[in-house]
């Protein structure tokens, strides 16, 4: 399958390199603590430029989605399917790529991080149902489907 490049800036080029060793973060600030996504220089909550990575679970819960049906670029085949995840970790903080399931996501649904290595320098992050681990209780789809 064909790929979208995206651009790496000063601010996200670290954060790719982390992807393409399979590791999932976000910025913690070093001032107040609040964690953030995508990379930036300074925190948002209270402008503090100090910050390190922390990783966390590549998880999280699927806010919404589009459907392309235009190729908006070349190689890619359409239609193909765009998630706005909802990071379990930090939940004000969405991640988008591909979806990686072989039927339509649901509102709600759990999903991880699938990752896509493109080449050297390239790995994207897709997205594909979570493991199902039988607990009821934790599953997010279940419980919204229910009201
Ligand atoms: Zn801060």
């Amino acid at each position: 399958m064909a790929a979208y490049r995206p651009a790496f800036d000063r601010d996200s080029r670290p954060w790719w390199e982390r992807v393409g060793r399979r590791e999932f973060a976000v910025q913690e600030c070093d001032g107040c603590g609040a964690a953030r996504f995508p990379a930036r220089a300074f925190c948002p909550a209270c402008r503090t430029e100090a910050w390190h990575w922390r990783e966390v679970e590549p998880e999280g819960v699927v806010e919404s989605w589009i459907v392309n049906h235009q190729p908006f670029m070349p190689g890619l085949a359409e239609p193909y399917v765009v998630v706005m995840v909802r990071l379990a970790a930090v939940p004000g903080c969405f991640v988008y790529g591909n979806w990686r399931g072989d039927r339509p996501p649901e509102p709600g649904e759990r999903v991880r991080v699938a990752y896509r290595r493109i080449d050297e320098e390239l790995t994207l992050v897709d997205w594909e149902p979570a493991e199902d681990d039988g607990n009821l209780d934790t599953h997010p789809a279940r419980r919204t489907s229910s009201r």
